[in-house]
């Protein structure tokens, strides 16, 4: 990386998975609002759902997720049942029942026993008109798939398996305390292509601890022989103020920001050269993928899941800590499992904080949105270029290093500008400057 630019891979941003950022919800959103929030939306509204399984068989230490080890079953028995009534709970206030999207995110949704996952699901479809063309996917850890629970997924129509991968050199694994062989993983493909589950995407990451370049284009070239259709490759964020458990990870064997750039670069390249196509800050995906034919027809958005092709009106979350993405504004359920449970059990939704969108949030949304899926935006809803002076005035160095350039009303990142896209939006969040969030590296 060019030392000038080393000052932008150093400071922190978030990654806009929502605006405003989980950290700036407030908790004058309650069960109330959303029970309010859920009547309101029309009965022809396409829906989303979202399932949290909060539960993993161990803690990785670079896991960022709101996750327990379940040691016994009956956390996840637990779990199950309170889901189940929260399905119920939800569907009460709800006229609208198409469901074109589901997506089961955790912790680790193949800690569900097939028996329990096919439990859900049937209450889903008896309480939900699941489109037949619905998007299904699943996030599975590739140590624990079973073929007999690869066939309960296609039954019940999941389409896409997303596998935690990270990294496959042993000495990286043994540092993030999640040993995983590759032929482990080459199994789990198997696996799942065997039952008819075609769709694979696999996480992969950079920055972790005595991880180098190398390090990298080894994985991404066995991962890359496996063929998914689609690859992330994400930035570890060191946060052990925020997770304790990656106190673990021993703070001297972390990559600089320097070298996380380079890393990053490194794997674009290498990610490109065998035939995938950059989408967004993070994702890749072979040329004939959904994600590749959206990124061209402008069709990407971002969410709680990263980088989506969205098709819902509604995102509704079940689960502890799951976010729900209203068109009123966004609601959290309470993240730890005991508040969540007995909220439920007591006949109420289990929102505990969220944020209620204004004219204003949904203009600057839709702008940081542009920035994160595009790398351009229109500031015309906003007032144009000449009501954004302060925000343009924040990115007076990028300006100044052609990062960022102006065509009339439009803002547009340069090639080397993309990385950073995150320092970018973050000139137009107007929550950012309150200071009541510490963020990840922005590379
Ligand atoms: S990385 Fe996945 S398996 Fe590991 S603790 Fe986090 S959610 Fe669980």
């Amino acid at each position: 990386m060019q030392p000038e630019h080393l000052h932008y891979a150093e400071r922190q941003a978030p990654r806009y998975t929502s605006y405003p950022t989980a950290p700036h919800f407030n908790t004058g959103v309650d069960a109330d609002t959303v029970a309010r929030w859920l009547a309101e939306l029309p009965a022809t509204s396409r829906l989303s759902l979202y399932l949290h399984v909060p539960y993993c068989q161990s803690l990785c230490w670079y896991c960022g997720c709101n996750t327990y080890a379940a040691r016994r079953d009956e956390p996840v028995l637990d779990y199950v049942d309170t889901v189940l009534k929260e399905i119920e709970l939800a569907a009460s206030k709800l006229t609208a029942r198409q469901v074109v999207e589901i997506h089961w995110g955790g912790g680790t949704p193949n800690i569900l026993s097939e028996q329990q996952f096919e439990t859900i699901t049937q209450r889903l479809a008896r309480r939900f008109d699941i489109a037949a063309n619905a998007q299904h996917a699943i996030e599975l850890d590739p140590r624990f798939i079973t073929r007999d629970k690869a066939d309960a997924y296609v039954r019940a129509g999941v389409n896409r398996a997303s596998l935690g991968v990270q990294d496959l050199n042993a000495r990286v694994q043994q540092a993030i305390g999640r040993v995983q062989p590759l032929e482990i993983v080459e199994a789990a493909v198997a696996t799942l292509r065997a039952a008819g589950l075609n769709q694979i995407s696999m996480d992969l990451m950079y920055g972790l601890p005595h991880q180098t370049t190398d390090d990298l284009s080894n994985t991404i070239r066995l991962a890359a022989a496996m063929a998914p259709n689609r690859i992330a490759l994400f930035g570890y964020a060191h946060v052990p103020w925020f997770k304790k458990r990656q106190r673990l990870i021993p703070e001297a064997a972390l990559p600089g920001a320097s070298e996380r750039f380079d890393q990053a670069e490194a794997a674009r390249i290498e990610l490109q050269r065998l035939g995938y196509v950059a989408i967004g800050l993070d994702h890749f995906a072979l040329p004939e993928d959904e994600f590749a034919l959206a990124r061209d027809q402008g069709r990407l958005r971002r969410s709680f899941q990263g980088y989506v092709v969205q098709d819902a009106d509604a995102l509704v979350g079940f689960g502890p800590s799951a976010i729900s993405t209203l068109p009123q504004g966004y609601a959290q359920n309470a993240p730890e499992p005991g508040a969540w449970g007995q909220m439920i059990a007591q006949g109420q939704l289990a929102i505990v904080r969220g944020h209620k969108l204004d004219d204003a949030d949904r203009i600057r949304r839709r702008l940081i949105e542009q920035i994160m899926c595009d790398f351009s935006a229109d500031l015309a809803p906003l007032g144009g270029a000449e009501a954004c002076a302060s925000e343009l005035e924040t990115l007076a160095p990028m300006f100044a290093d052609g990062m960022v350039q102006l065509e009339g009303d439009r803002i547009l990142l340069s090639e080397k500008a993309r990385p950073f896209c995150r320092l970018t939006a973050m000139a137009f969040d107007a929550y950012a400057a309150s200071g009541a969030a510490r963020h990840s590296r922005a590379v």
